[in-house]
């Protein structure tokens, strides 16, 4: 769908991010984004490059004021990444997190164990 490509596109998304639903209300101003993360390829820790494994997950719900006229509301599972040197647990970088982005973080849930793929 053209949509999802434009807003992914928007929200910086690539790979492992992608846009798994979009849920669009014009009568509320509203929509929902549904972000999942696919895990690949190697993953490596954000601060020494070391390989590293992935830890838990924690739900976020990121929210945008005015995204395309639309109060836009981010869902996404944020898994951490376990360094296998000594840099212990890290926050994968948000590609929607980024200071010129306008997103902020509204809801952070319970972690649990990322399901093995
Ligand atoms: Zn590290």
């Amino acid at each position: 769908m053209a949509e999802t490509s434009l807003i992914a596109a928007t929200l910086g998304l690539s790979s492992p991010w992608r846009i798994s639903g979009i849920d669009f209300s014009d009568e509320e101003k509203r929509m929902d984004i549904y972000v999942e993360f696919t895990h690949g390829g190697p993953l490596l820790c954000p601060h020494c490059g070391a390989s590293a494994r992935l830890g838990e997950t924690a739900r976020e719900v990121w929210h945008h004021a005015n995204f395309f006229c639309h109060a836009a509301y981010l869902h996404v599972r944020v898994p951490s990444l376990l360094c296998t040197a000594d840099c212990g647990v890290s926050k994968l970088p948000l590609p929607w997190a980024r200071q010129d982005s306008c997103f902020a973080l509204l809801v952070q849930g319970t972690a649990h164990r990322f399901p093995r793929l």
